[in-house]
């Protein structure tokens, strides 16, 4: 059976071990080795990865007490060195210790149980026991776990017999086998039974942000970042508002009431920007009216969108009797649109015709529009609607 070395000591990142099977497995080989401090899958903490003899250690897992590590290929000597990659693995040891202080925290603050954990590369969460949190309970829980980082307390992890350990205060007896049961200890906090690896002092978790909740099933998913994490999540947040503050000529307190402003001016310029197109509509309708003695006004806008189209043809629609077909280039779209006039039930042409000429769309009985893929369909579907509506008057 494989020496567990992460047991021992969960800071140890190089060693020298011997191979004691290697077994070929499709295209990999499970190796495993007399002593390791790869660290397989268990208990919400992924598995370790780094080197055996210079070659990458893709997966690491556990199967009746041996720790199996796959590799891509065999390594060659029967004596090896060994490497964790530290920087993932400290990182795991961050989140994973910090859950064990979070979870306490929501027992002891709020009685709100945790009933899983996740730990992955890009999130960390808890699903707790409650339906919601109030922002204020929330802000009181990270104080209270920042407030016990800085008190330094002491981590221990052991061994204990499963007889020994209920009379422990543990949150609650997990189901293990055999006759001993792993045990962490975080000093006056928390005592929980957990076979991951940890952290030796609170300090070392530097800094507990909480990100967000989620409602799951009843209960409340809370986002969460340790340590490293944690300042990273600073470092980038601290960038990104010095560039908006450098951007708006202003000071991060001062940010919020500057972009409120511009949100301000801008609705207010849209509101202008509306109404002088309102004008530019009804110029132009007034224009089409007078240019255009038949019964059916058509014209093709390259500028325009479906939308302004609408609102020109609105305007027509007021004072004039004329029937209007519009299309627009820029995004291959057709309008038409009569005020009762016309004895042409829009929607109902567009529903029998429009398949025929790929494009989609519809409408009632005095207005519809269609969208094509291209500006051949688009052309060649108002020539027939031109032609179908002067037979029809
Ligand atoms: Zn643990």
């Amino acid at each position: 059976m494989t020496n567990k070395l992460y047991y021992e000591n969960p800071y140890l990142t190089n060693w020298t071990t011997e191979v004691t099977n290697i077994i070929k497995k499709d295209n990999h080989f499970l190796v495993t080795l007399a002593e390791t401090a790869f660290y397989p899958e268990g208990g919400g903490q992924p598995s370790d990865t780094g080197l055996i003899e210079n070659i990458k250690v893709l997966d690491v897992f556990q199967e009746a007490g041996e720790v199996y590590h796959k590799l891509p290929h065999p390594p060659e000597n029967r004596v090896t060195e060994c490497q964790i990659d530290w920087e993932l693995r400290y990182d795991y040891m961050q989140q994973h210790t910090g859950q064990h202080l979070l979870s306490a925290i929501c027992i002891d603050e709020y009685d709100a149980h945790t009933s899983s954990f996740h730990l992955g590369k890009d999130t960390v969460s808890i699903d707790l026991s409650v339906p919601e949190f109030r922002d204020d309970q929330l802000l009181h829980i990270e104080n209270q776990v920042n407030k016990a980082i800085y008190e330094n307390r002491e981590i221990n992890t052991y061994f204990v017999s499963k007889e020994k350990a209920s009379s422990l205060p543990l949150r609650k007896m997990p189901d293990v086998e055999g006759d001993e049961m792993r045990i962490v200890e975080i000093e006056g906090i928390d005592t929980s039974a957990c076979a991951g690896t940890h952290i030796s002092r609170t300090g070392e978790l530097g800094l507990m942000k909480l990100l967000k909740t989620e409602k799951s099933k009843g209960n409340t998913r809370v986002y969460f970042i340790f340590g490293g994490r944690a300042l990273k999540d600073y470092q980038a947040t601290h960038s990104t508002l010095t560039s908006l503050a450098n951007q708006y000529s202003t000071n991060r307190e001062g940010l919020l009431e500057k972009i409120t402003k511009i949100e301000a001016e801008n609705k207010q310029s849209q509101k202008e920007i509306e109404e002088l197109k309102g004008q530019i509509h009804q110029f132009l309708a007034q224009e089409l009216i007078q240019s255009h003695n038949g019964p059916v006004i058509i014209k093709t806008f390259e500028d325009k969108s479906l939308k302004e189209l609408q609102g020109i043809a609105k305007q027509i629609n007021e004072s004039s009797n004329q029937c209007v077909i519009f299309t627009t280039t820029l995004e291959n779209k057709l309008l038409i649109s009569h005020n009762g006039s016309v004895p042409v039930q829009c929607g109902q042409l567009f529903k029998q015709e429009l398949k025929k000429y790929h494009g989609k769309g519809g409408g009632n009985n005095t207005t519809a529009q269609a969208a094509f893929n291209n500006p051949i369909d688009l052309e060649t579907f108002r020539s027939f609607l031109e032609t179908k509506i002067k037979e029809s008057i």
